[in-house]
């Protein structure tokens, strides 16, 4: 893990009002050479119908880009664009949209080793700025692949604040678990007689910390879009420079990824799924979760698992899985013991909101 040395960092953070309508001046601003490449625009059919405008003026911007629309997240369909974008010599692609279109995209460029533009639609979890991307490989079973990060990450804050409220939760979510997740890096690094990265690990704690302190309570504010944008591309560089995921995941991630294989019918997003991991998991490790508890209630995120349709006995079983979906990563879950009547008392808790 301590062997890597060399990583990327995007030449670009933009977080501005309507960003959206002038990523020309931005791009000139940044990147004078990509202007008048040839480009692609990848997204979704949805999204093409809702924001029609500003994806035009995108492509206007870039000289007339084509909007490719993709349909699923899949190995295939970034291999797919990247074949075209080689054999086309396109130069430039940017993804608009979700954690899903921008994941696809991101693997694209990095397969035909095009400059990737980032440009989200929402701000749902931090694979903005990682070096990873999660693609479906065999039918719906996803895979988390290596990829290079953007080259460009622009966030448009009006366009955050007309995404759905669950969506900005959830990144807030993915934001919070960074707490856990440093807890459990460290103790992974001391079993194995490693190094955490010190800058990855400052880094991600200051992602966590600019959200978790910050006075905004209001998730619908500018100020808190831009501090939550700047957090959750902060934990991806973290990931970025760390040569792995250990800085934003932890115990509390492998509770989701436990939901996502075997519970896919608990429709619950990824950072709200890790959300709900980061309070037994605080308590496994040994740190109180009042803080945590506080923070959730003020921005109002639901941690009762009995809202995502989750009875007591599924919440144990999702944290025995925890244990064996990722095998080899050190976590507080290789040291506790599995205690039904704890996760009862915690399942009560946390139901409770308390
Ligand atoms: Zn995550």
């Amino acid at each position: 893990m301590n062997q890597h040395t060399r990583f990327n960092l995007p030449i670009c953070l933009a977080v501005e009002e309507d960003a959206f309508f002038h990523t020309d001046e931005i791009i000139r601003r940044y990147i004078p050479d990509m202007i008048g490449q040839k480009t692609v625009i990848v997204s979704e059919q949805f999204l093409i119908d809702i924001y029609r405008e500003k994806i035009d003026d995108i492509s206007h911007d870039f000289g007339g880009a084509e909007i490719i629309t993709m349909n699923s997240a899949s190995f295939d369909e970034a291999v797919a664009i990247a074949k075209k974008v080689c054999m086309e010599e396109i130069k430039v692609i940017i993804g608009f949209g979700g954690g899903r279109v921008l994941d696809t995209a991101k693997y694209a460029a990095h397969i035909s080793k095009a400059v990737y533009i980032c440009m989200p639609s929402s701000l749902s979890n931090d694979s903005l700025a990682s070096p990873f991307a999660v693609l479906e490989t065999v039918g719906s079973t996803r895979r988390t692949l290596d990829c290079k990060i953007p080259t460009a990450i622009i966030v448009d804050t009006n366009m955050i604040n007309n995404a759905p409220e669950g969506q900005t939760l959830s990144g807030i979510g993915d934001t919070i678990a960074k707490h856990t997740a440093l807890y459990d890096w460290k103790l992974s690094a001391a079993r194995t007689n490693s190094r955490v990265d010190d800058f990855a690990y400052a880094l991600s704690r200051m992602s966590y910390d600019s959200v978790y302190h910050c006075d905004e309570k209001n998730m619908k504010s500018r100020v808190f879009i831009r501090i939550l944008s700047r957090a959750l591309v902060m934990g991806g560089l973290a990931m970025e420079i760390a040569g792995s995921s250990r800085p934003c995941s932890g115990s509390e991630h492998l509770f989701a990824h436990a939901i996502e294989e075997f519970y896919p019918d608990v429709k619950i997003s990824h950072g709200l799924a890790v959300a709900l991991g980061t309070i037994p998991a605080c308590i496994f490790q040994g740190q109180s979760p009042d803080g945590l508890l506080d923070f959730f209630r003020t921005y109002g995120l639901d941690i009762s698992p009995k809202s995502y349709g989750i009875t007591e006995e599924m919440f144990a079983d999702m944290w025995e899985k925890a244990r064996t979906v990722r095998p080899g990563r050190i976590t507080v879950l290789d040291d506790v013991k599995h205690d039904r009547v704890q996760l009862g008392e915690i399942y009560a808790r946390m139901t409770e909101g308390k």
